[in-house]
């Protein structure tokens, strides 16, 4: 998958994520679907959703993140660190949770920030099992695992699956701040 695919995926799975929170009334984030646009820590959440959802491919020196973060991703390759390995698996999504909490005792970052990018990195390996190849999940074990779906880098069906994606993100996006009523559509449909 590339960095578009993840970028709008991580945003979904983050704003999905936040929806079944506020469902089931665990944490009282309801500004996190519907507060001002300008709250910065809806913002900052969100960012870092996305930031989260690109750092797995750190492990892969030539992708957009292993560019940027090249001070991260070159040692990585340095010690063997394989694509689609360590970062990608559970054991990576503890590791990587441990670390970035370190920004939140320094208080680098808010606690928020740290969940979007947490949920954004889960984000990342749930969209990679859509891939051809799998995941190494269970890591240092090599079994892989993915989900039915066979989708290659860069095909057709992965810009389908962006489109979607980003068609999915407007529509909850719109009717979480109550522009478009989706069950009211619903019901017309079914009514005609
Ligand atoms: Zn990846």
């Amino acid at each position: 998958m590339n960095y578009h695919t993840h970028s709008a995926f991580g945003l979904l799975f983050t704003l999905i994520t936040v929806k079944i929170i506020v469902l089931f009334d665990l944490v009282d984030i309801s500004y996190l679907l519907n507060g001002s646009l300008f709250n910065g820590t809806l913002i900052k959440f969100y960012l870092a959703a996305v930031v989260g959802a690109l750092m797995p491919d750190l492990d892969h020196a030539q992708s957009k993140m292993g560019q940027l973060l090249w001070f991260i991703s070159k040692p990585l390759k340095f010690f063997g660190i394989k694509h689609r390995g360590l970062t990608h698996s559970l054991v990576g999504i503890v590791l990587f949770n441990l670390l970035s909490k370190q920004l939140v005792t320094h208080n680098w970052i808010e606690i928020t920030t740290w969940w979007g990018l947490n949920i954004g990195y889960i984000s990342h390996i749930v969209a990679d099992m859509m891939n051809v190849q799998g995941l190494p999940l269970l890591f240092p074990n090599d079994k892989r695992f993915k989900f039915h779906s066979n989708i290659t880098t860069n095909s057709w069906q992965e810009q389908f699956l962006v489109f979607i994606v980003s068609l999915a993100i407007i529509i909850i996006i719109l009717q979480e701040r109550s522009y478009i009523n989706l069950s009211e559509i619903i019901n017309m449909i079914t009514l005609n």
